[in-house]
């Protein structure tokens, strides 16, 4: 199913637990804009090459529409609307002031120069930086996109509107970054599986993990699980597969992977085919890469007690439904990855402040929202009588339909 499809059904679903009026459910479904714009950049050699760009602004009934810049090769516009739509959920759940927006660029960032990827990024906010604003719009990184490429979207924007560090988070730490901000997205993924497997009187020490994904957010969350005794037995990326039933050394294939570029022929372990990966038994699977990545083929041979929806949408809805027929708890992406969104805001209140915290008490408040949220779903689900996914959705839009009404109708 697609992207957009899966997060309105949820959607949908979550609007009929909490018997929403159906003028607010069609008005939460339309986003607030939709940008579409053309980039044009000259490549390294002088060749000119073209490329569409996307911002979707889903909501901003809570506040600033916050979300990330992603470039991939499938970013559509569809893709991009469902992922607003999850940051404006997100956002409620973590309850941060904020709304929702996505944004991206349809390309492969690997095969561009960095030179290209800077001019990529700075015609992509040529275009959009009227759209964009600290109490508008406040773009972040995403798959393909990290800290350098907010900086050229800082810069870009400044050219327009004068210095303004809070317009994009994310930053490097020297223009204004917040301490925490890179780690955050995976260490909230800790905080939240902590949370969970508390609720079934387990800890982290001693289980087993698999992580689908070993970029910011799977890389993170492995080191993070492997300091708490966690045991990572597989782990995989664009490069290929990797275990070891007894548990990865994640310092020592961070840094095997800083080496080599890629995961395969560590010494710490053999090699497997990526595709086996979801489907190996443990206690929790965490994707981290790739939406849609548990499916109607391999949803019935997944043998993982719980999934951590690092995430965006990784579980299609048929899935979802085989999952939880088979007993899979399955805690969802946006309650799971909002720990990336949560510092996030954390760095833009320092902006705006003019102050920087401690990386001490980012991380603390961070575990401080997690854990909140999670009590909060937990409390939805025993409201409502449903799974953790349905207890994060009616609480997001819960929150957003309030504000929304709140706000009023009249014209
Ligand atoms: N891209 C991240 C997400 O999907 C972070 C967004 C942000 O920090 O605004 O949640």
């Amino acid at each position: 199913m697609n992207a957009l499809a899966a997060t309105s059904r949820n959607f949908r679903n979550a609007a009929r637990i909490l018997g929403l009026d159906a003028k607010i459910e069609k008005s939460l479904l339309i986003p607030f804009r939709e940008i579409k714009v053309e980039c044009t950049i000259p490549k390294d050699d002088g060749t000119l090459v073209s490329y569409v760009g996307f911002r979707v602004q889903h909501d901003n009934a809570r506040g600033p529409m916050k979300g990330g810049i992603r470039y991939h090769p499938e970013v559509d516009p569809d893709e991009v609307n469902a992922l607003a739509q999850l940051m404006t959920w997100k956002t409620a759940v973590a309850d941060i002031p904020y709304g929702g927006a996505k944004g991206g660029i349809g390309c492969t960032p690997r095969e561009l120069s960095k030179s290209e990827l800077e001019r990529l990024t700075r015609v992509f906010t040529q275009k959009i930086h009227d759209l964009i604003g600290i109490h508008t719009d406040v773009p972040a990184p995403d798959m393909g996109t990290n800290a350098q490429t907010m900086a050229w979207i800082l810069d870009e924007y400044s050219k327009f509107h004068g210095h303004s560090p809070a317009v994009v988070t994310g930053k490097p730490i020297d223009l204004g970054g917040s301490l925490g901000r890179e780690a955050a997205t995976g260490r909230g993924v800790v905080f939240g599986t902590e949370a969970l497997l508390a609720e079934h009187g387990k800890s982290v020490k001693g289980l087993t993990f698999i992580i689908q994904g070993f970029g910011n957010v799977g890389s993170w969350a492995a080191r993070l699980l492997h300091e708490r005794g966690g045991k990572v037995i597989a782990v995989s990326d664009i490069t290929g597969a990797v275990t070891n039933p007894n548990g990865l050394d994640i310092p020592e294939l961070v840094k095997h992977k800083e080496d080599t570029g890629s995961l395969l022929n560590f010494s710490g372990g053999d090699n497997m085919d990526p595709n086996d990966l979801l489907i190996q038994e443990c206690d929790v699977l965490i994707p981290s890469a790739l939406g849609g990545v548990l499916n109607r083929e391999n949803a019935s041979s997944v043998r993982a007690k719980f999934i951590v929806e690092a995430a965006n949408h990784p579980t299609d809805p048929e899935a979802d439904e085989i999952l939880s027929k088979k007993g899979v708890i399955i805690l969802p992406d946006i309650y799971a990855n909002a720990g990336g969104v949560t510092v996030s805001y954390f760095e833009w209140v320092q902006n705006i402040q003019g102050f920087m915290w401690e990386e001490e008490k980012v991380n603390n408040e961070l575990q401080r929202y997690m854990t909140r949220a999670f009590h909060n779903i937990k409390n939805m689900c025993k409201t409502h009588d449903c799974n953790l996914r349905m207890g994060a959705f009616t609480l997001g839009v819960n929150r957003v339909a309030r504000a929304t009404l709140l706000r009023g109708w009249e014209a």
